[in-house]
């Protein structure tokens, strides 16, 4: 069995890995694919907006990586499948999957908002388990043949703590961490490393997408208390994890911006 780390070096500890990011067109998923690229993964960035992702492919190449944009919509099981069957095609499979494209749209449940409730289901649960469905088989066997693999579900710190007017959001990345866990447990003895990554607040367009009034409020009231994580932070925690020596997971990792209490 050769190891993950045969063409890897100290500058380059990633090399040899490839790496599926979903919702790289802007914020977490962006920063990460840079990152990883520059520490010498091949990375396939995916989301909808092709154009930010052609963006984003120019970039890593320029900056001497490798990078292959795949534009579709996760919410759409046969796209996500083929997106599947072009990675193992082009680059024979991925071995590290950051399940990350999500959407938040708080709103007291009153309002009762169904549009904004599946939205949020459609996405962060069911495209969430899409990409899973798609890309397991190609982690598993990248778990036996090269001794390790890493599936990273982006959840939030929402996920543990409480946020009136947040609860469907929270309630689906409630599901995400839990699966996680459920997923370590079952996948950890094919060699493939499961996490949940569980930020607080992050300055992303994820706030931009936000239109009840109530939340904006406190998602101001929040940019003024506090200084906010950046996209970039997150990238290191995911560079951080991914380049631990396989026989370490870290199964959830919370990181907070030093002045959010909860
Ligand atoms: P962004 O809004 O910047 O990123 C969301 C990404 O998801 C975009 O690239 C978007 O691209 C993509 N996306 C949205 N819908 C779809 C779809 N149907 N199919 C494919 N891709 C899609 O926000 P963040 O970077 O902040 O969010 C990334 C993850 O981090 C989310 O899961 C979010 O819940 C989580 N998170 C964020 C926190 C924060 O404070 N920012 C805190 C905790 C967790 P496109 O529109 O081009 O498809």
């Amino acid at each position: 069995m050769s190891t993950p780390t045969s063409s890897a070096t100290p500058s380059a500890p990633l090399r040899g890995r490839v790496a599926v990011i979903t919702g790289a067109s802007s914020g977490i998923g962006e920063a990460t694919a840079e990152k990883l690229a520059s520490l010498g993964a091949r990375v396939v960035v995916l989301a909808r907006r092709a154009d930010r992702l052609h963006d984003l492919v120019e970039r890593i190449t320029k900056d001497g990586g490798t990078a292959v944009a795949i534009a579709a919509d996760v919410t759409d099981t046969a796209a996500v499948q083929a997106a599947a069957d072009r990675v193992e095609a082009e680059l024979g499979g991925a071995d590290l999957l950051l399940n990350n494209a999500g959407v938040m749209l708080p709103a007291p449940v009153e309002e009762v908002a169904t549009g904004q409730w599946q939205q949020q289901i459609d996405l962060n649960v069911t495209g969430l388990m899409n990409v899973i469905g798609a890309f397991t088989p190609q982690l598993v066997r990248a778990g036996s043949e090269r001794g390790v693999a890493d599936l990273i579900n982006t959840s939030s710190i929402a996920a543990q703590n409480i946020f009136p007017h947040f609860a469907v959001y929270s309630a689906t990345k409630a599901y995400v961490t839990h699966l996680s866990r459920h997923l370590r447990a079952e996948l950890g003895a094919k060699n493939v490393r499961v996490a949940a990554l569980e930020p607080g607040i992050v300055g992303t367009e994820l706030q931009g997408h936000v239109t009840d009034q109530g939340a904006l409020d406190w998602l101001a009231g929040a940019k003024q208390s506090m200084e906010w994580l950046t996209p970039q932070d997150i990238a290191e925690t995911i560079a951080f994890l991914a380049t631990l020596p396989p026989r370490v997971n870290l199964q959830q990792i919370t990181v907070m911006p030093t002045g959010q209490p909860s």
